[in-house]
């Protein structure tokens, strides 16, 4: 027998055993054939399957996970309710099974009422909010075409790269953070740079502003621009009606008000946007994010189900839980709760003598607010203490505004009195210890 020979039927009965085949008889003739393929490869053994691995198991994955309960009032994720994480712990189904595909179908019909649209192109992202970012660039856009962003806060910045990153232009027109624009700022933009595509950030969780949308959605349409609205950390938490509101294309995140794990993004587009996505002269440049491909996976056409990518199955039954907690709380309801709560945040900011960044109340976004760190006082401190003392989660700024604010986010599961009292009193306590004189 020559070498290769033997070397072929030495890896076919190590294939045997190592792929834990040693109960199924590999037949005479598909033996024949992994034979054959390596004798003609001229098979050497690259490994000596047979020795020990050289690097060991990590010990660290021989303990049970460390995990502490933490109270998360940053900008996200914030806590999940008991019913979504055991949502999420339930057993697996077929991405394609008709039972997932119900639940798929109850998802569409939460974001729909959530986002109050009527839109057939209605479904979740398979990523965090980032991905639905993504998702809309690469559908609304193609090679050259402009985009107006309006920047506020990291948010835009993000957004604009995203463009340029998918060989499109992005005009911005730019605001300090903690400012909103006007409509008159808005048609100017559009007037001057034309775009096919103008974005805008409803809750701005780094800047801590919640953009008025009225209005906005006649001026595109006038223009003839498509109008893109993230509304990640304000969907849930502040008043917003997709159909009215001519929004084409808005997208918001399972882990802020809905209170899911990270890891899913409702979407939705409108007909006009729809109409765009279909009717492009290029392909997508994402195949994972084709809007095309992910509505008929969601059952928004009327082809049968195709296989696209598996649908992530635990994170979607964790979102139908969100969804229906939101339902069951009622839009109106949890709109209210939200200004509620952060007003009892608000007030007993300002009582111990901080301003926050957002002056104009009108549009302060209830979801996250941003208080200026005073002088004097380590941002950082005061942070670590309330994790330390009471494992609460306070965050700082981002951006321009790092070192400058922290910020505090108050949503979904979290948008509580007693919630806003127990951050209240860590903060407080937190700034008291880090030197702090709160006026009398
Ligand atoms: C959190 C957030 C995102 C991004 O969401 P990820 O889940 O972190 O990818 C996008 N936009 C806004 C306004 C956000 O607050």
């Amino acid at each position: 027998m020559s070498r290769a020979l033997s070397n072929a039927l030495w890896a076919t009965s190590r294939l045997e055993r190592c792929a834990g085949l040693q109960s199924i008889k590999l037949t005479r003739q598909s033996r024949f054939r992994l034979l054959l393929s390596s004798a003609t490869q001229r098979f050497v053994p690259a490994v000596n399957m047979s020795s020990a691995p050289t690097i060991s198991a990590p010990e660290c994955l021989f303990h049970p996970m460390d995990f502490p309960q933490k109270i998360l009032m940053g900008p996200g994720p914030s806590n999940a309710p008991p019913r979504v994480l055991g949502a999420s712990a339930l057993p697996l189904l077929g991405h394609l099974h008709p039972e997932f595909t119900q639940i798929m179908d109850e998802v569409k019909q939460g974001i729909q009422y959530a986002f109050q649209t009527q839109n057939e192109w209605t479904f979740a992202i398979s990523g965090t909010g980032h991905a639905a970012m993504e998702a809309a660039v690469a559908n609304l856009l193609e090679t050259g075409e402009v985009a107006l962003v309006c920047e506020n806060g990291i948010w835009g910045q993000r957004f604009a790269d995203m463009v340029e990153r998918n060989g499109c232009v992005a005009q911005k027109l730019t605001l300090p953070m903690g400012q909103v624009f006007s409509l008159q700022q808005i048609e100017e933009g559009l007037k001057t740079h034309k775009p096919v595509m103008m974005f805008i950030t409803h809750g701005e969780s780094s800047g801590g502003t919640a953009q008025p949308l009225e209005g906005i959605g006649a001026l595109c349409r006038k223009y003839n621009c498509l109008l893109v609205v993230d509304s990640v950390a304000a969907m849930g938490g502040v008043p917003l009606f997709m159909d009215k509101q001519e929004i084409d294309c808005l997208y918001s995140g399972s882990q802020k008000v809905l209170g899911a794990p990270p890891g899913t993004a409702p979407i939705s587009f409108s007909q006009r946007a729809r109409k765009k996505v279909e009717t492009r002269s290029s392909k997508v440049r994402s195949y994972y994010f084709d809007a095309n491909e992910l509505a008929n996976y969601w059952g928004c056409d009327a082809g049968p189900r195709r296989y696209h990518h598996t649908g992530p199955i635990s994170s979607i039954y964790a979102l139908r839980e969100g969804l229906a907690r939101l339902a069951e709380v009622g839009l109106a309801e949890s709109w209210a709760n939200h200004k509620e709560c952060s007003e009892q945040l608000h007030q007993g900011v300002e009582q111990l003598g901080l301003s926050l960044l957002v002056k104009d109340k009108a549009v302060r976004n209830p979801c996250v607010t941003p208080i200026m760190v005073p002088q004097g006082v380590a941002w950082k401190d005061v942070a670590d203490y309330a994790m330390k003392n009471y494992r609460v989660e306070i965050s700082g700024g981002l951006g321009e505004l790092a070192g400058k604010v922290w910020r505090i986010g108050v949503m979904g599961y979290n948008c509580t009195p007693d919630k806003i009292r127990l951050v209240l009193r860590a903060f407080s306590e937190g700034l008291v210890n880090c030197g702090y004189k709160p006026p009398k």
